[in-house]
């Protein structure tokens, strides 16, 4: 059975500065971002499962990342833990949703912050069955 690629796109919104940026950037500013999660495997070939012929249950994937990533994620603030405390301190008393991380919220650390996640908690949302499954991920930030 050759191997397949299922693909569960999300979208949402975040806020975010860059830490010591050389532009505009370095302001709290806001992006719309695409996450595809892709889970790559043979579908179950099993007909007596109820996942019979899935490689991977797409309504199991959407919840799963949904509540872990996207509701999380969504309509909140990242900012690096190498921001100015103060800076920190007073977001955290306006924003009710904000993260403080300890990389560079670039869409690019972002995205390898969420697979670091969605590894972490993979097997939670993958039928027992299945094996060697991988995850990619890929977020595309949309020129606002
Ligand atoms: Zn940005």
């Amino acid at each position: 059975m050759p191997k397949i690629r299922v693909t569960k796109i999300f979208e949402f919104d975040t806020a975010h500065t860059l830490h010591n940026y050389d532009g505009l950037c370095s302001n709290i500013h806001g992006h719309t971002y695409k996450l595809h999660v892709t889970v790559i495997g043979e579908p179950i070939a099993d007909i007596s499962s109820p996942k019979y012929g899935m490689v991977v249950d797409f309504g199991v994937l959407k919840n799963k990342i949904k509540e872990n990533l996207i509701d999380k994620f969504d309509h909140s603030l990242i900012v690096s833990n190498s921001e100015d405390t103060s800076f920190i301190e007073s977001n955290k008393a306006i924003f009710k949703r904000i993260h403080v991380v300890d990389f560079q919220p670039t869409a690019e650390n972002i995205v390898a912050h969420f697979a670091e996640l969605i590894k972490r908690r993979h097997r939670t949302f993958q039928p027992k069955a299945l094996r060697n499954i991988n995850i990619f991920r890929r977020m595309v930030r949309r020129r606002q």
